[in-house]
């Protein structure tokens, strides 16, 4: 586990990995003409989430660092599953990414014809046979670990026979799950995945491109290894469940006399309180425990997108944890961390009230601009005029009335300093007749103006603060994480673990009047708040609606 308190910069842990040693190494043999040529081959059945992104910045990032080229492949092979909605947003979060896959985008289905060749070309060899036991039978007959499996009585089929059959199946005369074709291989081979795999099964079903031109799909596993074959994609670059697919993969290529690329298995991402599996991402948008795919609290890419990350600082992390031989769950605190890292750089300083408590300056009459700085990280960024009047919102949490040891903001009698403006003290609370506070009643000392005043006083606490004349509402949302248990993938009831205060929803928060022109895209930080964007979705010409991208510290290493 890394520990973050290690880490002074994102760029320092950048390591180089495996992966670019056996690239070196097929780049020193000459393997494949030093060419590099990665994909990222999604299957349209979900939106990508943060596990893609890694998969996307791993394969891009080696193309861009070889000066080769990076294929975005839809793996569309199974037409139950698949939407051309998925297409098209796993197309725009690629994009966002950055990853350039310039016109090089494919579709595994636009390699059925040559598949089904290469499958015609296996079964004259003799090495592949059309089966009518039904899947369940299938399964029932491919034994154990410590058993070899049950031979097919179909097994043995003329080439003539399974030629037949197999045209019969793709014209449509057999019904759904009544035949398939699979590879002869082994029925007694240790490997699992090479007890004649499913090469074809029969699927009635309309294909999202397609349409009804088909009526037999390839498997994942014949398919996967041909469509990277032909694409001449030299390094095909996977996560480690499909290490024990490779010798099928090589089976395949090898008896078809294809072109071979290189299989290399890496860990896939888990980040702690969040679920990754995009059947169990469906059913939360299914059921509504979010609000759709893009929902701010999801690991997808285009959530992570409306909640303001930058795609900056997803490419960083992939990079700060690495590429790993071995599964292990990867502290969300780290992806934070990222985030922060970057957005500190870019964002610009507003101040914001979340929770209003109103402050009358009664020894102030006139309205003043005061300086402030926009961002201290960026010289260039320079400063803007903030408003200063006779009465002004402060958070309701920076006044206590009976303050435990160590609260260094306002208190009766005490001094706090307003953010670029002066140090005030409170004089008087004011309450109604319930006895809640509903306003305080300080003074200025106009010696203490920000950068220019004479005095010397030192108070121990600054907080921020709007103008009450001078602002305008929004709603800001706040996200906390989506599970309030580290592995909730872990948990046979994992919906029992959503968070039920992952959202916190504040109408009518009061904002410095700069935000009036905030524009989608750009990034905030709410002084001493957490850094916030401008939500995508529910923001119009008469609300704008702020997503907290994230907090400023990590709240719960600090236990809240
Ligand atoms: P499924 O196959 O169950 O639908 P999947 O997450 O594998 O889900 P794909 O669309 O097949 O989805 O994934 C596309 C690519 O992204 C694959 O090459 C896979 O290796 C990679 N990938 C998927 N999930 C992760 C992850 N958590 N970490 C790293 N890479 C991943
Ligand atoms: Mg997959």
């Amino acid at each position: 586990m890394i520990d973050m308190n290690e880490i002074n910069s994102v760029e320092e842990r950048k390591p180089k990995n495996f992966i670019y040693e056996l690239i070196d190494q097929d780049n020193q043999t000459n393997r494949f003409q030093k060419r590099v040529h990665t994909r990222f081959p999604p299957e349209p059945n979900g939106y990508l989430h943060i596990g893609h992104a890694k998969a996307i910045c791993l394969n891009y990032g080696i193309a861009k660092d070889y000066n080769g080229k990076f294929n975005l492949r839809f793996d569309d092979t199974n037409p139950e599953k698949e939407e051309q909605e998925y297409v098209d947003s796993i197309v725009e979060d690629v994009k966002w990414l950055g990853a350039d896959f310039e016109d090089r985008i494919f579709y595994a289905s636009d390699y059925f014809e040559q598949m089904y060749d290469y499958a015609i070309k296996l079964i004259k060899k003799g090495k592949a046979y059309v089966c009518d036991l039904s899947a369940d039978e299938i399964r029932e007959t491919r034994g154990t670990l410590t058993e070899a499996g049950k031979e097919s009585p179909y097994r043995n089929r003329t080439v003539e026979e399974n030629l037949d059959l197999f045209e019969r199946m793709k014209k449509g005369e057999f019904p759904n799950g009544s035949k398939t074709l699979r590879a002869k291989i082994d029925m007694a081979s240790p490997n699992f995945n090479l007890r004649d795999p499913i090469m074809y099964r029969i699927i009635h079903s309309e294909h999202h491109r397609q349409g009804n031109k088909w009526c037999i799909y390839p498997t994942y596993d014949w398919a996967h290894g041909l469509e990277d074959s032909i694409e001449g994609i030299t390094h095909s670059i996977c996560t480690l469940e499909f290490e024990n697919h490779r010798p099928l993969y090589d089976w395949f290529l090898d008896e078809l006399e294809i072109y071979h690329p290189q299989q290399i298995e890496f860990a896939r991402l888990n980040l702690s309180y969040t679920v990754m599996s995009k059947r169990k991402l469906l059913q939360l948008v299914k059921e509504k425990y979010v609000d759709g795919w893009d929902d701010p609290r999801m690991p997808t890419i285009s959530g992570f997108r409306r909640r303001g990350y930058t795609p900056e600082s997803i490419k960083n992390f992939t990079e700060i944890i690495g590429v790993a031989k071995r599964d292990a769950l990867t502290d969300i605190s780290l992806l934070e961390f990222a985030i922060r890292d970057d957005l500190n750089k870019r964002a610009t300083r507003v101040m914001a009230v979340l929770d209003p408590l109103k402050v009358v300056l009664t020894n102030v009459n006139d309205d003043e601009d005061l300086d402030a700085i926009n961002n201290p990280e960026d010289p260039n960024a320079g400063s803007r005029k903030i408003k200063f009047t006779r009465e002004i919102f402060i958070e309701k949490s920076d006044f206590m009335e009976n303050p435990p040891k160590g609260f260094h903001r306002l208190v009766p009698g005490g001094e706090v300093r307003l953010r670029y403006a002066y140090i005030i003290k409170c004089n008087e609370v004011i309450k109604n007749e319930n006895g809640d506070i509903i306003e305080l009643h300080c003074t200025i000392d106009p010696e203490t103006k920000s950068g220019v005043g004479t005095s010397t006083k030192k108070v121990k606490g600054t907080i921020h603060w709007v103008s009450a004349k001078y602002n305008f509402n929004a709603d800001v949302y706040l996200y906390d994480r989506l599970f309030n248990i580290e592995n909730p993938g872990a948990e046979e009831n994992w919906l029992d673990f959503i968070n039920p205060n992952s959202l916190q929803i504040i109408k009518d928060a009061k904002l410095e009047l700069s935000l009036m022109e905030a524009k989608i895209d750009q990034h905030f930080q709410f002084e001493r708040l957490g850094y916030f964007c401008v939500d995508r979705k529910y923001s119009n010409e008469n609300k704008i609606v702020f997503n907290r991208t994230v907090t400023l510290k990590d709240s719960w290493k600090q236990g809240k």
